[in-house]
């Protein structure tokens, strides 16, 4: 049936609808957060009345944004710096790797009210390394960088069957923290390593993943500062950031003949589990990868 104002439908709406099924992301800063574009162009392929919104929210406004959330009927929000870890006082339930990690970037809104939450950034990487047919069972990881991306990525690579995570960080806290996350709530093992200066990378090591913000645009001329004599051929070697999508770090590492694997698909993955949580439907991911690559490549 052809619905009024618009060609999409509504997922629970099986006659004339106006109204469209919202979603979102909540943080400061959000200006440049492209999650919306890609889940976007996945509505409207998929014919989908829904909405996403790009929402800046101050850490003093978290409250009544979650008020908000429920009082607009929300399917779901994403959560962004700096609220990913302040929002788990409002779910009802937490997926394993969110409780593990100690983290929210999902909310799942669903229709008895109650809120679900989930950390997919690091199901988003550890997806991009099957879909290169990288294994982790076993395998040896060094994860650069302790921070929200990184805790996600350790905790699923580790859930995955990864053997031994290396994790470097400039903040011994952070470090250690994850470290132990690591080594408390999965089967492998996991170590910090001080940052001082040029890091080495470990010989044993396998896989090794920028996690860090270095390399980041408007900064893209960055690398993290790592000794890149220890980057071998045959490593594979990852980044998250995304913008730019080929970054220096991954540069560097082919010159030493690393294979690598930017953080564009990671970042599609993730945005296609969001999408599955809130539609129920399977998402388009060659529309929303041909999206990113069109906003960060100009392709
Ligand atoms: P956080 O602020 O939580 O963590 C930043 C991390 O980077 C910390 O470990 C910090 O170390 C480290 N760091 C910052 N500057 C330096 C430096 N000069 N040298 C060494 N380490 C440094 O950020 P997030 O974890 O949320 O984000 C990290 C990156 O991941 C961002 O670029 C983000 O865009 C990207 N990302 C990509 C996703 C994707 O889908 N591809 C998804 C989510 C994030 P310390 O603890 O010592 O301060």
């Amino acid at each position: 049936m052809k619905i009024k104002g618009s060609d999409r439908k509504g997922a629970d709406t099986d006659g004339e609808n106006y109204r469209a099924e919202l979603v979102g992301v909540l943080g400061d800063s959000v200006d440049g957060n492209p999650t919306g574009v890609m889940e976007e162009a996945g509505f409207a392929h998929a014919g989908l009345n829904y909405r996403y919104m790009t929402i800046r929210v101050l850490p003093e406004d978290l409250d009544a944004a979650m008020a908000g959330v429920r009082a607009f009927h929300m399917r779901g929000v994403n959560l962004t710096m700096p609220h990913k870890i302040h929002v788990l006082k409002y779910m009802d339930e937490l997926s394993e790797a969110a409780r593990v990690i100690g983290a929210v970037n999902t909310v799942v809104c669903r229709k008895d009210g109650t809120m679900f939450g989930e950390n997919t950034d690091g199901k988003g990487f550890v997806q991009s390394l099957q879909e290169e047919h990288v294994a982790l069972k076993d395998r040896v990881i060094c994860l650069l960088g302790a921070g929200g991306a990184a805790r996600s990525i350790g905790v699923e690579c580790a859930l995955a069957g990864a053997g031994k995570i290396y994790v470097i960080n400039r903040n011994e806290v952070r470090g250690i923290s994850l470290a132990q996350t690591i080594t408390e709530h999965t089967a492998a093992r996991a170590v910090w390593l001080p940052w001082q200066g040029t890091a080495g990378i470990p010989e044993d090591t396998e896989i090794l993943i920028n996690a860090t913000c270095v390399g980041l645009a408007p900064q893209s001329d960055a690398c993290p500062d790592i000794e890149f004599g220890d980057v071998k051929a045959g490593m594979v070697v990852c980044d998250v950031v995304f913008n730019p999508v080929d970054t220096v770090f991954l540069t560097r590492a082919r010159a030493c003949g690393a294979r690598t694997i930017d953080g564009l698909g990671m970042l599609t993955n993730q945005g296609c589990i969001n999408f599955t949580l809130w539609t129920g439907r399977e998402a388009p991911r060659e529309v929303m990868y041909a999206k990113l690559k069109e906003e960060f490549s100009g392709v």
